[in-house]
């Protein structure tokens, strides 16, 4: 199945200029969904994950039934002050300004493989920030995984781990 069929772009947003592409089509679309999920548990099992780590908040979207399907458990990363434990954050920059993603600190056991996952790898900040996180709350962090791929903003250049998507723009 055409996985890019189901994805809409959407010109102008959030702001004038960038092309923003819409995973909510994807998700209306039972077959497309299954695909998506299935082809990213074909390609995130050989890492052997303990846990995934679901980037909020469309990491979680796809996060949880991948999970599901590889039979493991889910960590949630989340934007500033929505975890009710004890935290670790680690604050990152965007283009303009800065952000923060929290874990509970023990939402990992020292030693575990948790493979991150988000919907979109762009510039790679936000896996970057991810893996961070993760490694500073004891994870092993083997890959990422996302459903697509803006190859045209080398993201992967950001990361020291592999990143496996399921779509390309270039
Ligand atoms: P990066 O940090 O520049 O790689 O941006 C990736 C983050 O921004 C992910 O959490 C995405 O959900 C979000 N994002 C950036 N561009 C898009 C887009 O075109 N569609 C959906 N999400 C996007």
């Amino acid at each position: 199945m055409d996985l890019k069929a189901h994805i809409r772009p959407i010109p102008d947003f959030p702001k004038p200029g960038i092309l923003f592409y819409d995973i909510t089509t994807l998700l209306l679309h039972a077959e497309a969904l299954k695909e998506a999920v299935d082809r990213l548990a074909t390609v995130v099992r050989p890492y052997k994950p303990d846990l995934l780590a679901g980037i909020e908040s469309r990491g979680f979207i796809f996060g949880a039934p991948l999970a599901y399907a590889l039979g493991c458990g889910f960590s949630i990363l989340r934007k500033k002050g929505k975890l009710p434990g004890r935290i670790s954050a680690h604050e990152y920059a965007l283009e303009y300004g800065t952000d923060t993603l929290e874990i509970h600190d023990d939402a990992v056991q020292p030693g575990q493989r948790v493979v991150l996952i988000d919907d979109l790898l762009a510039t790679g900040g936000t896996l970057a920030a991810g893996a961070r996180l993760l490694r500073q709350v004891g994870a092993v962090v083997p890959a990422a995984a996302c459903v697509i791929e803006l190859s045209f903003l080398y993201g992967r250049s950001k990361l020291d781990i592999p990143v496996e998507t399921l779509v390309t723009y270039d």
